[in-house]
């Protein structure tokens, strides 16, 4: 009988919804994860970079040195070479010369000046950077063992889940499964609603009074014209339920007297 077939079919989608909002949760968690390691891993790419900026720098900064101490040695040949000359035009190209190294040593030691001053900049930089991963890495890795935990607790109560519907599924129509499995795939959500107050619980669009009807019968299955979702009347599995329970098939009619 459809009600039953259909009413059976709600646990199991009870369990589908349950497992998509798990699915959610864990795609969520993930993506976290991801974030997380990427913004780590990120920090750690600036203090490589700037490590080998360090090193660049201060390849440069013995570089200079040596030019400098090139040039002192230079100008001190040439003062050595000044004293033995006697010729007043070989003193003065001399020192010509001598004065052309110093303003040539003077410009280099301005360069190694600035890069001492850089350096000192940059390894204060570093410093800092390399604190901040450090801080940065404990958070995540705390963050990462929260976020694998909630994971996997997240897998076991999937794993609950998939096991109890294995169980719901056995007792289910094939057609109306495989139509109703269709239907989930594409919405992701609840496929067979009930109709309240005349609109589809899918939608919320209203539906005809003949649609209506047909869906109260209760002879076939039948679908949403605006979303394709399977319509139940809530009352068939209500009173289903409560004559399974031994209860009153009928539902009370409300008595709201006004007392006046
Ligand atoms: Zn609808």
């Amino acid at each position: 009988m459809l009600r039953e077939a259909l009413k059976a079919m709600l646990d199991v989608q009870e369990l589908d919804i349950q497992m998509i909002r798990l699915m959610r949760l864990k795609r969520e968690r993930l993506s976290e994860l991801t974030r997380i390691r990427a913004l780590r891993d990120d920090l750690h790419h600036q203090v490589v970079l700037k490590e080998s900026e360090i090193i660049e720098l201060k390849k440069q900064v013995r570089l200079t040195e040596g030019e400098v101490t090139e040039f002192a040695s230079k100008v001190q040949k040439l003062e050595s070479q000044q004293s033995s000359v006697r010729k007043v035009e070989e003193f003065n190209a001399l020192t010509h010369e001598i004065s052309a190294l110093e303003r040539e040593k003077a410009a280099k030691e301005q360069r190694l000046s600035d890069n001492y001053d850089k350096l000192g900049t940059e390894e204060e930089f570093l410093k800092n950077l390399k604190a901040s991963f450090d801080v940065t890495k404990a958070n995540s890795d705390q963050m990462e063992v929260e976020i694998k935990a909630s994971i996997d607790a997240i897998n076991v109560e999937g794993k609950e889940i998939m096991g109890n519907r294995s169980v719901l599924a056995e007792k289910t129509d094939k057609d109306i499964m495989a139509v109703y499995e269709k239907l989930l795939g594409n919405k992701k959500d609840r496929v067979i609603v009930p109709i309240e107050s005349r609109c589809c619980s899918g939608c919320h669009i209203m539906v005809t009074a003949q649609h209506e009807n047909v869906v109260r019968k209760g002879e076939r299955l039948v679908f949403c014209e605006h979303c394709s979702r399977i319509h139940y009347w809530h009352e068939h599995l209500v009173e289903e339920e409560q004559a399974a329970a031994g209860g009153p098939v009928r539902r009370r009619r409300r008595t709201t007297a006004k007392a006046s």
